[in-house]
């Protein structure tokens, strides 16, 4: 049979993030690759799914997603993101964030329309638009503070832009945006007329640094599609429970195309993720504590065996820099790690626009029980120091 497939899948490949993750499980290795998140739920959401089942809550929900669940993400935007919005017309619940994103990309853009992406990126967001014919035009982010400019942002527009896709906190940097710059970037929004998608799913994940939405700002609201979920918050990445809110006009749009790809999200799993949003201020706090020493080991471990990590303010990622002599390029040295002490990355050359640019980095995952990301790190030291410079003579 001559079989064919679509010109938009032939240049698309299985993302480092599932590869590293699927070569780890099959060698019983410790995955720092996928953000999987591989931590207890907490019972209020899990009991509050197990109920909707029990209750036989199995059919189809409505295309925006249960009554209880939209009310809760709009007392949750009020409270926390500081964004009033109508759970009836501008909220749709979505299969996961990255569901949420493939419904605002498809709701709003055409084939060779173009997209401004800040680099190191997410490589769903990137290669969403391209399945989809897109095309993403990239801004780059510096480290160590992953900054950039203001005229850096404007030169990448072009007649064909019609929008900014955001990430804060970020992944794979943990850069969390200032105001300062959401406001330039609203600005730049208006100026050129654009739409901003901003993925916030890491919003309860930051380090000393406010999380800020960028639809708070009046100028920004009615041009942008604020996208978040379950997933991280509660650690229930698989439910896939996400959502989106933006103006009106535009959601009855993002639910058509919701309807048609997905039909709901999993209907029980909205009632549990109801759960989760009924959670006090305290599980927040404690989770964010958690976190901060979770980052504070990884950090620490991999300064003690010669790398740079950049340590986050936000997310549960950490990029790390290493010298090429060592290992050289970034997937020889997630290979090489893997298979000296089974600790599984991402090579940093996924997440950039030019992949030498992170052939120097790896990204490490802390989302762990405690216990396994202290097994990693116990891994990790055997790597030792000193070893890059005895690769250099
Ligand atoms: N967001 C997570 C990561 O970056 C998981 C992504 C995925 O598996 N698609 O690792």
């Amino acid at each position: 049979m001559n079989r064919q497939f679509a010109d938009r899948v032939k240049t698309i490949k299985q993302s480092d993030i599932r590869r590293y993750s699927a070569i780890c499980g099959a060698m019983n290795g410790v995955n720092l690759s996928q953000g999987v998140c591989d931590q207890p739920a907490p019972d209020a959401v899990k009991d509050a799914a197990k109920r909707a089942i029990d209750e036989d809550r199995a059919s189809y929900t409505n295309l925006r997603g249960i009554t209880e669940l939209r009310q809760a993400i709009a007392r949750k935007m009020r409270d926390f993101n500081k964004v009033t919005c109508d759970p009836e017309a501008e909220i749709c619940v979505n299969v996961g964030s990255a569901g949420s994103f493939a419904c605002v990309a498809l709701s709003t853009l055409n084939p060779s329309d173009e997209v401004i992406v800040f680099s190191p990126f997410y490589g769903y967001h990137v290669n969403l638009l391209k399945l989809f014919g897109i095309t993403a035009r990239f801004v780059d982010l510096k480290p160590p503070s992953w900054s950039y400019t203001q005229a850096e942002l404007e030169a990448a527009i072009t007649p064909k832009t019609r929008m900014i896709v955001l990430c804060t906190p970020a992944n794979p940097s943990g850069k969390v945006f200032t105001e300062e710059e959401l406001r330039g970037i609203a600005r730049v929004a208006e100026k050129h007329d654009l739409w901003i998608a901003t993925d916030e799913i890491y919003e309860y994940i930051t380090y000393g640094k406010e999380h800020i939405s960028i639809a708070r700002f009046p100028e920004a609201r009615g041009r942008t599609f604020t996208m978040s979920g379950a997933s991280k918050t509660y650690a229930v990445t698989g439910w896939r429970v996400g959502y989106t809110i933006g103006p009106a006009e535009a959601l009855d749009r993002v639910a058509v195309v919701n309807d048609l790809l997905y039909i709901c999200a999993p209907a029980p799993l909205q009632y549990g993720t109801v759960g989760g949003m009924n959670l006090p201020e305290s599980y927040y706090i404690e989770m964010r504590a958690d976190y901060l020493a979770k980052r504070q080991l990884l950090a620490d471990t991999l300064r003690s065996i010669g790398f740079t990590p950049f340590v986050p303010d936000g997310s549960y990622y950490m990029l790390a820099a290493f010298e090429n002599g060592r290992w050289g390029t970034a997937t020889a040295a997630t290979e090489s790690i893997l298979n000296q002490v089974g600790v599984a990355s991402v090579p940093g050359s996924a997440f950039y626009r030019d992949p030498t640019l992170g052939d120097n980095q790896l990204r490490f995952c802390f989302a762990k029980k405690m216990g396994d990301l202290e097994e990693a790190c116990r891994r990790l030291r055997k790597l030792g120091a000193r070893q890059s410079l005895a690769a250099a003579v």
